[in-house]
């Protein structure tokens, strides 16, 4: 673990911001010493001025860049109108948001949710009503497919699958039903597919919180096939992966893969609000029915209205595009710095990784903190991996400015 002493380039103003989270907030969180007060585009600034490119994207949730002004003019207008009718009663959005929703896609149904890891619960308790009701597994047997080194959520029973002790060490008992096979392993998959009380395979179509792990090329094609040859629903957590991210609108459609069940969340609101949402079939979604599952705030006007306008943002400024094409230009640059302390390089679109190899143990943290003194914010995951995610409204101009900041970085760690 990295030191949590506040660094001595740290102003007094900043200083003030971080001592006050520590005596009053819970210290679930392991945060880079920077206090972030305003917004825009590619941009953040701290509370002393000073302005830094976000390559963590609230973890791909700001995918349109801080602050859109037409996601910003849609929140605002649609706040001072109606915020929340809870669905004991109808909105004049949900129809409409459903609709749009579900054609962007091409799903039939769609049920709003908040947070990632609330629509991967739904998804788990969808695909396992599914099993009952139509696959017909017998009551309380029903088995979901998951990978190690997964990351779904933290509620306690996505951690009950998660492969991570710092994630589920001394928060059991675990949930039971899940089986864990290895990642990118298409042998162990058609393996396990053979239990016939399985009723889903649950997978994140490139892994993001273990460091952009990007499976071989047919992994995902394979997975799509075995599930379908085995009766088995598909269930794809694009909460990190989709919606432009990885130069595609899913992460899936690199393989032409549709799962049975999307699960969508951070970038569905632009970073404004938490917003997510599954979407699957009439065979699947009208399993469960009125009284079986919900949340006071899903659905509700104020994300109907956003989740549309940033979905549309997407769109019309062809950010799935823009990935797509700057991420080739970032990986390629990256791979030019030729720096010896850089094993690795690995993404697509603009969802990329470095893997720090280097003695020191806290090398990336040490790198993170450079970056940040030049401008730059990145945060490692597991240690040695920093994730490299732009909001994807980056221009050519700025990848460059992003790598320069990095080439001067790296001297941190000139031994
Ligand atoms: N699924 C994936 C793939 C994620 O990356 C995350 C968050 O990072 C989640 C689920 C959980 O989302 P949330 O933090 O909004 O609950």
């Amino acid at each position: 673990m990295a030191s949590t002493a506040t660094p001595a380039s740290l102003t007094n103003k900043s200083r003030v911001y971080l001592e006050l989270e520590e005596k009053y907030n819970a210290h679930n969180y392991h945060p880079l010493p920077v206090v972030l007060e305003r917004g825009s585009g590619v941009f953040v600034w701290d509370v002393d001025g000073k302005r830094y490119f976000d390559c963590l994207s609230g973890y791909s949730a700001v995918n349109q860049g801080h602050c859109h002004p037409r996601i910003i003019e849609a929140l605002t207008e649609q706040a001072s109108r109606l915020t929340l009718t809870s669905r004991a009663f109808h909105s004049n959005l949900l129809g409409e948001y459903g609709q749009y929703i579900t054609h962007y896609f091409g799903y039939e149904k769609v049920l709003p949710m908040n947070t990632g890891v609330e629509a991967v619960e739904t998804a788990i308790k969808l695909c396992r009503r599914w099993g009952y009701q139509v696959k017909g597994i017998p009551e309380n047997q029903a088995k979901i497919i998951v990978c190690a080194d997964n990351f779904h959520g933290r509620t306690s029973t996505v951690i009950s699958f998660s492969t991570d002790a710092e994630s589920n060490r001394q928060f059991g008992p675990y949930t039971p039903g899940f089986i864990i096979i290895p990642y990118n392993d298409s042998a162990a998959l058609a393996k396990a597919l053979q239990d016939p009380h399985v009723a889903g395979f649950l997978v994140e179509p490139i892994q993001g919180e273990a460091g952009v792990v990007v499976p071989s090329p047919g992994y995902l094609r394979q997975a799509r096939d075995g599930c379908t040859q085995a009766r088995v629903l598909f269930i794809g957590d694009e909460i990190q992966t989709g919606l432009g991210r990885t130069g595609r609108m899913l992460a899936c459609d690199h393989e032409d893969v549709r799962p049975d069940i999307l699960i969508l969340g951070k970038a569905l609101s632009g970073g404004v609000l938490p917003v997510s949402a599954v979407l699957s079939d009439d065979e699947i979604m009208l399993t469960i029915r009125p009284g079986e599952h919900g949340s006071t705030y899903g659905g509700n006007p104020l994300a109907c209205k956003v989740a549309m306008t940033a979905l549309q943002v997407l769109k019309d400024e062809k950010l799935t595009e823009n990935a797509a094409v700057l991420g080739e230009l970032f990986r390629q640059e990256l791979d030019n710095l030729q720096s010896p302390y850089i094993s690795l390089v690995r993404g697509k679109g603009l969802l990329n990784a470095i893997v720090i190899d280097h003695p020191k143990p806290d090398a990336a943290w040490d790198l993170c903190l450079a970056l940040k003194d030049n401008g730059l914010l990145a945060k490692p995951t597991h240690g040695d991996k920093i994730r490299l995610a732009p909001p994807l409204v980056i221009t050519r101009d700025q990848i460059h400015e992003c790598i320069d900041i990095l080439k001067e970085s790296l001297k941190v760690l000139a031994l």
